[in-house]
């Protein structure tokens, strides 16, 4: 027999209910490899950053801490934010802060139907749902570029400046990471989403590079949407879409419209990914740190333990990752399902059930 293999992960849950989808997904993950009858393990570390870190110390995470991350093999997330620290503070100094310095470039969502779970769309056959959006994460409209107070004329004068930032390389990688990926899947097709009617610049460099790269994939389908258009698409035409490629902003909105079709903003599972794997990649559910329901066991998991699942995948382990996601979807067929998703079951029914369908 070889030798077990440790995968060491760091788990950051941070603030709200990052707590508690965070320990879903530990939960998971144990129950999986305790099952692998010790043929790989994962040695967990927790870290305690977030707001209430930022609180007790004016830092979202240790001075040291990008480096002390290093040195994992991936890092699992739950949520940050909270009503006591600005969004823009709380949010540029742990989660961008990470995506940024690990060069996770490639923001990796899945979006699709579960069943017993009743979508909006209500086109309830689990082929007309059935995408991933992939999101530029390390430019575009989050380059944190621009400034305040610029007309030096003080208030009620105030101008602000929030720069967009699309540099040839940065478009060309995430659009042929997209095409790799479409080459995966059942449907072979690329929607890349601009608004460069309106933004002239770096969206309209972004519709260029795309066509170029387009010509290296004539077995993939194509189109170029604007994003009004798109958001109407998501809703109208669902069955129309297969690997979606947009900017930084774009997407960012696009998949919460996407998880909001599949049920609920509770369901989606995201990857942050350093594609070379130089760094360390992060996985987390796409939801925020939802204070209204913060601390009450009622959070839906399955978005962490989806991302749970994608984090299996980047470690290799596709048959294990393709267990936790049969066991996602049996359980929701089930009918274990949180309140979010029309249902009165708690966090840990539903963890407890994902582990039960595991077998
Ligand atoms: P962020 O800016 O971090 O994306 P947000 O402001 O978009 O956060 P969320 O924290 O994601 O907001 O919450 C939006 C709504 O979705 C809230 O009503 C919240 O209760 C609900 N929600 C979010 N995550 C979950 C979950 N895991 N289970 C159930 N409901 C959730
Ligand atoms: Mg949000």
């Amino acid at each position: 027999m070889s030798a077990p293999r440790t995968f060491r992960i760091a788990a950051i849950p941070a603030d709200g209910v990052g707590a508690e989808v965070v320990a879903a997904g530990r939960a998971v993950l144990d129950a999986l490899a305790q099952s692998s009858g010790g043929a790989w393990t994962f040695d967990w570390t927790e870290f305690p950053w977030g707001c209430g870190y930022y609180e007790k110390t004016g830092r979202m995470m240790d001075e040291d801490g990008l480096k002390i991350l290093e040195g994992f093999d991936a890092i699992y997330f739950g949520a940050v934010g909270w009503p006591s620290v600005p969004d823009h503070v709380s949010l540029w100094g742990l989660r961008l802060r990470i995506c940024q310095n690990f060069d996770q470039w490639a923001n990796v969502r899945p979006v699709h139907f579960h069943p017993g779970v009743t979508s909006p769309l209500r086109k309830a056959d689990d082929t007309a749902l059935d995408w991933v959006v992939v999101r530029e994460n390390s430019e575009g409209e989050y380059a944190g570029l621009g400034g305040r107070n610029l007309s030096g004329r003080g208030p009620g004068n105030e101008v602000a400046l929030q720069t967009s930032l699309f540099t040839e390389r940065g478009c060309e990688r995430i659009i042929r990471f997209a095409f790799d990926l479409a080459r995966t899947r059942p449907r072979r097709k690329v929607s890349s989403v601009t608004k460069s009617n309106a933004q002239q610049y770096g969206m309209v460099l972004w519709d260029e590079v795309f066509a170029r790269v387009a010509e290296d994939y004539p077995d993939v389908e194509t189109e170029s949407v604007l994003v009004d258009a798109m958001s109407a698409k998501f809703v109208l035409h669902p069955e129309e879409l297969s690997v979606v490629v947009a900017s930084n902003l774009n997407a960012d909105i696009l998949s919460d419209l996407g998880s909001a079709l599949a049920g609920s903003l509770g369901l989606a599972a995201s990857a942050n990914l350093n594609p070379q794997r130089r760094f360390p990649s992060m996985f987390e559910p796409v939801h925020g740190s939802a204070p209204d329901i913060a601390g009450l066991g009622l959070a839906n998991p399955i978005g962490a333990i989806g991302s749970a699942a994608l984090m299996l995948d980047h470690f290799g382990l596709a048959d294990e990752a393709a267990r936790v996601r049969k066991a996602i979807e049996r359980t929701t067929a089930s009918g274990v399902l949180t309140r979010d998703v029309g249902g009165t079951a708690g966090t840990d029914e539903v963890v407890a059930a994902v582990i039960e369908h595991l077998a």
